[in-house]
């Protein structure tokens, strides 16, 4: 399909990458007509929306602030936000792993631009997975260095990161991310589901090794690879638990 490219006004083919000035392009945002950073979001707006949100509900937890801030102002990079627990409703027990128990959860505020580019034919109802980490009452160097990884290695076959929140209850904190209806690997692999192709099994490893292929490029070990840790949809494969995930 050809489009004009919002930066130089070529003409280009790709949809959201100029082949003529070769910069990223999201087209212009509605309101101010500042260029998009990434989909759907402009500098100017969306980012002092978000800003005015965040600060009430971090008790001021600086780094984790910073982090969030980093991850809106970065080209390519989805946005993270911090959102009130209340958000997430009908939330359901799905497994438990040496670092938190996961769930899912239904985000019915679910902004625009995550609708538009995360949720798909495998997953169109803003189902979320919301990871909660064991003893994070107070922010450990644990839960920030898995922040920070995920921050840092923002590639396409790393598990997609929405928000962090806060149970008030317990006041343990939990990573928000992208939800994956056909579980973990160790789960297909139990299954022993004859239908899986050999095309579909070479494929989940391609994206394997992309994904890690990516984290080693920028300077990154995972340091726990197993199955459990790797999460299937319809049509990807993706890395997560970049717990224990550190710079070479
Ligand atoms: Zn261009
Ligand atoms: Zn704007």
């Amino acid at each position: 399909m050809l489009r004009y490219c919002s930066i130089c006004w070529q003409k280009t083919l790709k949809f959201s990458h100029c082949n003529y000035c070769n910069k990223w392009d999201y087209g212009k945002c509605y309101e101010c007509g500042e260029q998009n950073i990434k989909p759907e979001w402009c500098p100017n707006c969306k980012q002092l929306e978000i800003t005015l949100k965040i600060l009430p509900l971090t008790n001021g937890f600086n780094k984790i602030d910073q982090l969030i801030h980093e991850s809106q102002l970065k080209q390519n990079h989805n946005c993270w936000r911090w959102i009130d627990h209340t958000e997430l409703d009908n939330i359901q027990y799905l497994s438990e792993g040496g670092y938190g128990i996961v769930y899912k959860a239904v985000w019915n505020n679910m902004p625009e631009e995550i609708e538009k580019n995360y949720l798909n034919a495998s997953n169109a109802s803003k189902i979320v997975a919301m990871k909660k980490l064991k003893n994070s009452q107070n922010i450990t160097k644990d839960f920030i260095n898995e922040i920070k990884a995920y921050n840092e290695n923002n590639y396409s076959y790393i598990i997609p990161i929405y928000c962090i929140t806060r149970d008030p209850i317990t006041n343990e904190y939990a990573i928000v991310m992208q939800y994956c209806d056909k579980g973990d690997w160790k789960h297909i692999i139990r299954q022993n589901d004859k239908s899986l192709s050999w095309r579909d099994r070479l494929h989940m490893l391609f994206n394997m090794t992309n994904a890690l292929k990516e984290i080693h490029e920028n300077g990154y070990v995972h340091c726990d690879i197993h199955p459990g840790n790797i999460l299937q949809n319809e049509y990807s494969s993706y890395l997560s638990d970049l717990g224990l995930c550190n710079i070479k």
